[in-house]
């Protein structure tokens, strides 16, 4: 049974991860390998526990778990039952990580990777026991996001799998596994083929940035947080799906490199948010204006959609 938790990289991800982790009664402790990232991760982990909070996520009867910081990783893993690395996308700096823990955990340790889409069969490559890794991809705020990946590679045992996707079940969360260790997993296959289109539209002169916003938010997005795809298709009728897709699938963004605009966005410095200029311009008080707005609506429709008839 997993009750403690290490967690290798406190960036974006690992703060919102930790709180809800803790939140499920599980004794979690917290390592980065920059300082400046493990005093961050305090600040945002408190801001995480105050959404869970919000949401009405308290800690089980039987005792609450807890997250402790530590900058020592042989400290962090020792008696884990299950690490999650959360170090950047990078095979080589996962690859490096993997090293450092494997001889500091025991055989019996699951070792998850919280990779957006690295196939786990080339990680598990890199670690003595293949059999106990596994994909667990959380999405972005993870403390309020409820679904879960879990991703076996050619190596991963069916056990491990099981485990953490009782595991997610336990903490009230939802698990999705993905049948076949395929680049991107599934969520980040279907965002990345939307994301395709919407920039090749805006390139093309089809749409302004602010109008596909719009469009997808209410048009697509917002029914399909009621109403998932495959459900979709019985809604629209398989035969109208049929026709549309006839004379549509020809025409849909379908470039193998990435869009030209990206590049020269890039090549100016304007990444974004992390920028203050990306798509949109941003002030630093749009931005907190923008997260604070941010998580609040999305506390507040994920409460809508967990209310039974
Ligand atoms: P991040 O860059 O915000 O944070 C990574 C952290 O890892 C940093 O604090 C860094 O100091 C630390 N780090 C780097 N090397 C390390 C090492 N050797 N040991 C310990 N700590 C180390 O990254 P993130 O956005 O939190 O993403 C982490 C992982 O989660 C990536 O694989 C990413 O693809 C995945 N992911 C990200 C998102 C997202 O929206 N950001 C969503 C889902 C999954």
């Amino acid at each position: 049974m997993i009750q403690r938790i290490a967690i290798i990289g406190m960036g974006t991800m690992g703060p919102g991860m930790a709180a809800r982790l803790a939140r499920g009664g599980l004794q979690v402790t917290a390592y980065d390998l920059a300082p400046a990232a493990l005093e961050r991760a305090q600040a945002m982990l408190s801001v995480a526990e105050s959404v869970l909070q919000s949401l009405g996520i308290v800690a089980p009867a039987a005792g609450g778990g807890a997250v402790r910081f530590t900058s020592d990783i042989a400290d962090a893993v020792s008696g884990a039952n299950l690490v999650i690395e959360n170090v950047p996308e990078n095979i080589s700096v996962k690859a490096e990580v993997y090293r450092r823990i494997d001889g500091l955990v025991g055989s019996d340790t699951i070792v998850a990777s919280d990779t957006s889409g690295i196939p786990i069969t080339q990680l598990q490559a890199h670690i003595s026991n293949p059999e106990r890794f596994v994909g667990m991809h959380w999405s972005n705020p993870p403390h309020i996001i409820p679904m879960i990946e879990v991703i076996g590679g050619a190596q991963t045992a069916p056990e491990t799998v099981q485990t953490i996707r009782d595991l997610i079940r336990s903490l009230g969360l939802l698990p999705v596994v993905v049948k076949k260790d395929v680049p991107g997993f599934v969520e980040n296959r279907v965002l990345y083929a939307l994301l395709r289109e919407v920039v090749d539209l805006v390139e093309r002169g089809v749409i302004e940035p602010e109008d596909i916003d719009t469009c997808v938010s209410w048009g697509i997005g917002y029914k399909l947080a009621v109403v998932g795809p495959m459900a979709l298709l019985d809604m629209a009728g398989l035969d109208i799906y049929n026709s549309v897709s006839s004379f549509l699938n020809a025409d849909l963004a379908d470039r193998k490199d990435v869009a030209p605009m990206i590049g020269e966005k890039i090549a100016a410095g304007t990444l974004g948010i992390k920028s203050g200029v990306g798509i949109y311009p941003y002030t630093p008080d749009r931005i907190a204006e923008v997260q604070r707005e941010r998580a609040r609506k999305l506390v507040a429709i994920r409460r809508i959609l967990e209310e039974k008839d």
